[in-house]
């Protein structure tokens, strides 16, 4: 990572300054925690550089945590996407990776230490009646009947439990705690259920698992983490959190933070709606590149450090909001118009001949940056034969128009001044070849004769040129809030992806897969990860030369 990204500031960090300063740690570890239940997106992005942001910066420590109490939804396979994606942003975790479910036996043993203590009880509400008897936010709930059974039956029915002796649904662990409480997590939560499903990590060794709120401290706290940083929604659930920590015997007791989680314009981050997107195939996978996931920006041609800088720019806070689309495309856009190295790309052609140029292909260099001398040139063929882009044409325009038009010149982007003589159309009247001369005078250098040629346009060589499938990506819903709408389904966008047949010059043969170029006039486009071969190129477009979004609802 370079030294030029600086170091933010934010309301957890001036925490961490005073802990530090008062002596409270002398140290600061941190935490990543996905659920290993869908691939990781843009709000993980915030959260993993909040947390590794943290650990780098104070030289501190940060886990990668896999919270995997709910083997049904939980597969190997996103573990290792989360590994990826996580080392991808530019991130190392601190030693092994830890999983939620390598303390399972330890959870185990604090749960039976709140049972001897009076402080949990084995249910057997029904999931409905239990909802009944919860209450709701202006009423307190009512007391289970199975509430104050004695120490010993309790144990001996949550060892039934433990045995497989017990049916799901019938039988639960709650933690005894206050069911009048005005927080409603505080009514009495389960902590334990009966599940009979072989989890990716520890197989069948387990038939019962723990809830989410009664493994998440624990886990913190057995992993030494100073500040458990999380999301607004877990504000409530940080009672129960100290609560558990306080009533066991554990000498480490984190502290719980809440930050608002990113909300982004026109798309979803719900990973049960990601989900759904992928298994009925409304997308192409999860790095389909119109998603919001880190494996989908990142194969559109999306940076890291472009990533980085977009969570850098949003910073932290306790306020919900909802950022615009434009303010993440702007970070890649910045990124990429310093660093993307120029190439052309036709997406439309219509040909041209140069009537008046005879003979082989000659060999031009061009700049890769127009004002990166050090990324060196590329040798771009020009031949009697070239593509232009279809809308770069007219028959006739006025002189706003500074592109080819028939009977005035244009430039070809670092080759030469080209003059449209004369076309031929196809029986419905589409243009088919443009004939034109060219003056030979005029590479790198203006007519001599004063001429004054004001536009430039870029160009493939038809017979060097190689045939591309280019894949335009637009929003994926048509509703900034997809997420509010009845069915988000309904708001996907039907043109959210647009397939051209172009041709690119012959240098971009070879293109790296997810490294961008610059199409000269036409935006960021990379190749392909998964589609793109030496027998067929398919690029993808990373975002356009100009923040588009902008202009909606003009
Ligand atoms: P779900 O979509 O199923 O509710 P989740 O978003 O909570 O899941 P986790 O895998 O539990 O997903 O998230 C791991 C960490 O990333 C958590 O600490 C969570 O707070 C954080 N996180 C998740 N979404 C966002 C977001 N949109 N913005 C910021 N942080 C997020
Ligand atoms: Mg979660």
């Amino acid at each position: 990572m370079s030294e030029s990204e600086a170091r933010p500031t934010n309301f957890i960090r001036q925490i961490i300054d005073a802990d530090l300063a008062s002596g409270k740690h002398t140290s600061v570890h941190t935490r990543f925690p996905p659920e290993p239940n869908g691939y990781l997106h843009i709000g993980h992005a915030k959260s993993i550089c909040l947390n590794f942001g943290i650990a780098q910066d104070y030289q501190g420590q940060c886990n990668l945590r896999f919270d995997d109490t709910n083997p049904e939804k939980e597969d190997i396979e996103y573990v290792e996407s989360i590994k990826n994606d996580v080392n991808w942003l530019g991130f190392e975790w601190s030693g092994e990776i830890c999983y939620s479910s390598n303390y399972f036996d330890k959870l185990y043993g604090f749960a039976i230490e709140l049972i001897n203590k009076g402080l949990a009880y084995v249910d057997e509400l029904s999931p409905e009646q239990m909802r009944e008897y919860r209450g709701t936010l202006t009423e307190p709930g009512k007391h289970s009947p199975y509430r104050d059974r004695s120490v010993e039956e309790n144990l001996a029915l949550f060892d039934k439990m433990k045995n497989g002796e017990v049916e799901e649904g019938k039988m639960c662990l709650r933690a005894k705690i206050d069911m009048a409480s005005p927080f409603m997590v505080m009514r009495d939560p389960v902590i334990y259920r009966v599940r009979f499903a072989t989890h990716h990590q520890t197989g069948d060794k387990w038939c019962i698992y723990p809830m989410y709120d009664f493994t998440h401290c624990i886990s913190d706290a057995l992993e030494g983490i100073t500040h458990s940083i999380c999301t607004l929604e877990f504000m409530d659930n940080r009672r129960l959190y100290d609560w558990v920590l306080d009533n066991i015997t554990i000498d480490c007791q984190p502290r719980q933070y809440e930050f608002s989680r990113l909300n982004l314009e026109y798309t979803v981050m719900s990973k049960r709606k990601l989900n759904q997107l992928v298994t009925d195939n409304l997308v192409s996978g999860w790095d389909d590149p119109r998603m919001p996931t880190i494996s989908g920006l990142r194969r559109r041609g999306f940076t890291s450090a472009s990533i980085r800088e977009f969570c850098k720019r949003i910073g932290v806070t306790k306020q919900d909001n909802t950022i615009e689309m434009g303010s993440l495309e702007s970070c890649i856009r910045d990124d990429l118009n310093e660093n993307a190295p120029r190439a052309m790309a036709v997406l439309d052609p219509v040909k041209v001949v140069i009537e008046n140029f005879d003979g082989e292909a000659e060999i031009l260099n061009v700049a890769n940056h127009p004002n990166k001398p050090e990324m060196g040139t590329r040798e771009v063929p020009f031949t009697r034969e070239l593509y232009i882009e279809r809308e770069d044409f007219r028959e006739e325009a006025n002189k706003k128009y500074k592109r080819l038009v028939l009977g005035k010149e244009v430039r070809l982007r670092g080759a030469y001044v080209i003059k449209a003589e004369r076309i031929e159309k196809d029986e419905e009247g589409n243009i088919t070849t443009i004939f034109c001369t060219y003056d030979n005078e005029t590479l790198g250098q203006n007519p001599t004769d004063g001429r004054k040629v004001k536009g430039v346009i870029h160009w493939v060589s038809a017979e060097a040129g190689i045939p591309a499938e280019i894949r335009l990506y637009d929003r994926l819903f048509t509703v900034p809030n997809p997420g509010a709408a009845d069915d988000f389904v309904s708001v996907i966008n039907p043109e959210s992806l647009t397939t051209k047949q172009g041709v690119v010059e012959p240098s971009l043969a070879d293109a790296e897969a997810e490294k961008a170029f610059q199409f000269e006039r036409m935006g960021y486009f990379c190749a392909d990860s998964k589609d793109s071969s030496k027998e067929k190129l398919v690029f993808n477009r990373t975002v356009g030369l100009r923040d588009t979004w902008a202009k909606i609802g003009d």
